[in-house]
This record gives C-alpha cells, sequence and structure tokens, in this order.
C-alpha cells in the first residue's frame, strides 16, 4: 500500500515522527512531500535528522509565499508527483498551507484522504488555520480526532459516510518517543540559566505577530514578565524575528534561536511556566506537568482550559500578563485526566486504515 504524506511545517515533522514509524513498522510504502513551507535548517532538517523521520521523496520549493502564492505553488509542485506514485492513500497532519495543499492534490488526483488532528476548530475566521482544517476535514475520508472536542465538532457538523476515530493527539506518542532523548546544548544558552526559575515563551501566530500595535503589546507584556516575574526564555520563531525588526521592536527576554524537539524537552523539563501561542507547545506543556498562558483569545485545545492546566492571555483585551501568570502559577496543580489520549494513537491510525 503505498501512502504519500505531504508535510511543511515544524509542527507536521514533530506530528509525523511517530506515524511514518508505525507505517513503516506495518509495511507500508510511504512517500514523504516535504513543500518547503517551513526551509530554515532549523525549522526542518533538525526534525528530519534528531526524530528519524524518512529521507522525503521529494522538497518542494513553497516557502515564503503568501497563502494563496503558496497554495497554488504547492498544487503545481505536488501534481506530478501524486501522478509519478500513484498513491493510494493520502495523509495530512493539523492546519498548515501544506496540509490544505495535500488535501486539495488528493481530491483532484481522487485519492483518499487521512487528516490526522481533524475536528479541532476555533471558530475564528481570521485564522487562516481555521481555512485550511475545516476544508481539509471536508476533503477527508478519514477523520482521527485528537479528542472528545474534535469528535463531537465533527459530529455536529454532519460529515456523513466519512471515518471518525478518536485516536488522541500523536504529540504525545511523540513525547513518549522522545522524553528519554533530551538535551540541553549551547545553542540555548548557558545551562547555569535553567537552573533557576524560568518562563518558556514561544510566540509566531499570524494574528499576534502581523500588526504592529498587537505585537507591540505582546511585546510590551513579555519585557514586564521578564524584569518583574521571572527571566523568560524564548527560542524565536523566524516569522516573528522579521516582524519585530520591521516594526522595531525591542524584545528584552532571554532570545535564542529556535532549537530542536529535544531540546524543546529538555527545556520543558526544567521550567516553571509556558508561555505560548502554539496549540503544540501548550499540550507539552501538560504532558510535562507545567502550568501555560496561552496567549491568545481561544483555543483549539479547550480541555486544557477546563482543567486549569493552561489561562487564556486575550491580547486584544488588553489584559496584563504578568498577574494572569500569577493566577496560575499559583493555582495549577499537575492533572490525573488524560484527554488526548495513551500515547498510542499512531497505532490505532494504523490499525484503522487496516
Ligand atoms: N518547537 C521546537 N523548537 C522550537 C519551538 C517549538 O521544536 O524552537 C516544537 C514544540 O515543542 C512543538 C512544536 O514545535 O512540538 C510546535 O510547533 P509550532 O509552535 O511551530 O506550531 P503550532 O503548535 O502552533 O502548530
Amino acid at each position: 500500500m503505498k501512502v504519500i504524506t505531504i508535510v511543511g511545517a515544524r509542527p507536521q515533522f514533530i506530528k509525523s515522527a511517530s506515524v511514518s514509524k508505525a507505517l513503516q513498522l506495518n509495511g507500508y510504502q510511504e512517500y514523504v512531500i516535504h513543500t518547503g513551507q517551513h526551509y530554515d535548517p532549523s525549522m526542518s532538517t533538525v526534525f528530519f535528522e534528531e526524530m528519524g523521520l524518512p529521507k522525503p521523496y521529494a522538497i518542494l520549493n513553497c516557502g515564503n509565499l503568501k497563502r494563496d502564492e503558496m497554495l497554488s505553488r504547492m498544487k503545481d509542485e505536488l501534481k506530478p508527483i501524486f501522478d509519478a506514485i500513484q498513491p493510494d492513500i493520502a495523509l495530512v497532519y493539523g492546519d498548515t498551507n501544506s496540509t490544505l495543499a495535500g488535501a486539495r492534490m488528493a481530491q483532484e488526483c481522487k485519492v483518499p484522504l487521512v487528516h490526522i488532528e481533524a475536528g479541532l476548530r476555533s471558530y475564528n475566521d481570521e485564522m487562516p488555520e481555521e481555512h485550511n482544517r475545516v476544508e481539509s476535514d471536508h476533503i477527508a475520508k478519514w477523520l482521527f480526532t485528537p479528542t472528545q472536542q474534535a469528535t463531537e465538532n465533527l459530529k455536529r457538523e454532519g460529515f456523513k459516510g466519512r471515518i471518525i476515530e478518536q485516536v488522541g493527539d500523536v504529540m504525545l506518542d511523540a513525547l513518549q518517543m522522545f522524553q528519554s532523548s533530551a538535551v540541553h546544548t549551547e545553542k540555548m544558552g548557558p545551562i547555569s540559566f535553567f537552573q533557576k526559575p524560568f518562563a518558556l515563551a514561544t510566540m509566531h501566530r499570524f494574528e499576534n505577530i502581523s500588526r504592529p500595535e498587537r505585537l507591540a503589546f505582546l511585546v510590551d507584556q513579555l519585557n514586564t514578565f521578564n524584569d518583574t516575574v521571572m527571566p523568560v526564555w524564548m527560542p524565536l520563531h523566524p516569522a516573528t524575528a522579521v516582524r519585530l525588526k520591521e516594526f522595531g521592536l525591542n524584545l528584552s527576554v532571554h532570545i535564542a534561536p529556535p532549537v530542536g524537539y529535544l531540546e524543546m524537552l529538555w527545556a520543558l523539563k526544567q521550567t516553571s511556566l509556558v508561555l505560548t501561542d502554539s496549540g503544540g507547545l501548550q499540550k507539552e506543556a501538560y504532558y510535562s506537568d507545567k502550568p501555560s498562558v496561552t496567549l491568545r483569545g481561544e483555543t483549539e485545545w479547550v480541555e486544557l482550559i477546563e482543567m486549569g492546566a493552561s489561562i487564556l492571555f486575550d491580547p486584544s483585551k488588553k489584559e496584563l500578563l504578568a498577574p494572569k501568570a500569577r493566577n496560575i502559577l499559583s493555582a495549577f496543580k499537575p492533572g490525573t485526566k488524560a484527554p488526548y489520549g495513551d500515547g498510542k494513537a499512531s497505532q490505532k491510525i494504523i490499525n484503522s486504515l487496516g
């Protein structure tokens, strides 16, 4: 059975690690197509190397473009590859432009689509991710959901005749696979920094970084938190670095370049608190028994808020970050619930594909 997997952004490389391994162990022939959406080695190559991902069959040149241009370039470049491989199944993850381009090509080539991390909704139409995930869901034959909420979202929207299966979060599979390999490296900064309380921060969402006023407010809140609560360590996303420069903003926290997954897992073990607009990192904080502040007005991972594992910080309401963070630091108790499955999502997906 030939599977064509379309990935292109950092979280997809991480999500694919356990699924690719399970595909291989179960005799599937996987052709990984990397769209080049994230092309910087620190956002791409590092994950293929440290997580032992299959070498891509093709690496496309679709990075650094506006959404519509990116989708159109991906379409042009994916078509001959689909034609050459003639896959039995196409597989996409999450909600990026690469997800949607892969889904659309599967539809055009009449290849049944598997969508992993289906059913998530923010109900925020301003997010390109929301459009990407909804359309991909509508194309998919197999919809593998990570949570009860995601399953209910799909059922409410009426996906008749599709296979909807709640398998849990493939990112939990990855974390369990790689946790014992977590490592500190020089690139992260001196180890002494991590031996005192600190907060781990990441920020890259379009809604947070694309408007000067909103980004300036977030920078100010992070700087104040860093000066008054505890130092902040922040591996900076390249897109955020570009915007900070463009808008002339000075983020005075402890900045590192984007790091690999094993370095992130190490930082997660050491940190007292996570500040992030990343969906993946919000959950990883929870898996690591650490509280988090979600730097958004809503999240797709609503269970984290319901369980008190994370708290929303809505920049559009001009709330103050430091008191919010203090609240969750004092109220947080590591959870005993398991809303994201048991770390065996990948095997459940393979079993369902049959
Ligand atoms: N991550 C990483 N290095 C970094 C920042 C994040 O390996 O410098 C990992 C993080 O641990 C998580 C994933 O990247 O597994 C999240 O990806 P991202 O924040 O780009 O996307 P999102 O979760 O928002 O979809």
